[in-house]
């Protein structure tokens, strides 16, 4: 029987005989809006896992440390142990989401540079924007600790814009979680997928990502399904 540590809304963490090493599994349920809206698509979990599970071999491969460590099963991965820092680094390639309704600029308008938003991970608050020094007061990180994710942050936009290029997708913007290691190492972790990219196909600009659930615009397993298939057949992934 494995020992539940945490159940979170895609996901439950489990302990494993390895101290140091934790299971993922991924489930079926789709969230949006914290939570008030919910449903399971049978197939999502699976799709997830081996969506991220290609994306951080890729990361890895490409120089970002990441907890992850191999796939399981169709729904497993094990991962490394860390603390998850509570906070969702944003990084956005073009306007869209809440930033569009924040500032009221153009969807769909790019961003050069990059833009890095801050959010404190917490349900109870809606995870709400926060800049550098709520994050040192709230999140317990060190400043070097914080420019490090920012940095890391933006490589891994580099990368990620590099593979669904291949993938003849555009990258809108990405949510990403990083945690720390026993030893005080920063691992990017959580996972990136369609649950946490905004993705839109390059030639006709469809959505394909979680907004098709959010908006109810569309129907969430085929669209992962097509994103996994061109993730297996991308070039940078042979
Ligand atoms: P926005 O701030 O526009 O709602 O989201 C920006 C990006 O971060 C989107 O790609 C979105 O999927 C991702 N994101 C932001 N917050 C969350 C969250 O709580 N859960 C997940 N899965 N993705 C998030």
């Amino acid at each position: 029987m494995k020992e539940l540590l945490y159940e979170g809304k895609a996901k439950k963490v489990f302990c494993t005989e390895e101290p140091e090493e934790l299971l993922l599994e991924y489930k079926d349920d789709a969230t949006a809006f914290n939570g008030k809206k919910k449903e399971a698509f049978r197939g999502k979990g699976e799709l997830n896992n081996k969506i991220s599970s290609k994306i951080f071999t890729l990361l890895e491969e490409k120089g970002t440390p990441t907890h992850f460590l191999k796939e399981l099963s169709d729904t497993e991965q094990l991962v490394t142990r860390t603390s998850i820092i509570p906070l969702e680094v944003v990084v956005r390639n073009k306007a869209a989401g809440s930033l569009v309704r924040r500032i009221g600029i153009e969807d769909g308008m790019s961003l050069h540079p990059p833009l890095i938003e801050l959010f404190y991970k917490n349900d109870d608050l809606d995870d709400p924007l926060i800049n550098d020094r709520h994050a040192l007061l709230l999140a317990d990180v060190t400043h070097k600790e914080l420019m490090a994710i920012k940095e890391e942050a933006l490589k891994v936009n580099d990368v990620l814009l590099e593979i669904f290029e291949d993938c003849d997708l555009s990258l809108v913007d990405f949510k990403l979680e990083f945690g720390r290691t026993e030893g005080g190492n920063l691992l990017l972790s959580d996972e990136v997928s369609p649950d946490t990219c905004r993705l839109r196909d390059k030639q006709t600009g469809a959505k394909m990502d979680k907004d098709v659930f959010r908006e109810g615009t569309g129907e969430l397993v085929p669209v992962y399904e097509n994103i996994l298939q061109r993730l297996e057949g991308a070039t940078c992934a042979k």
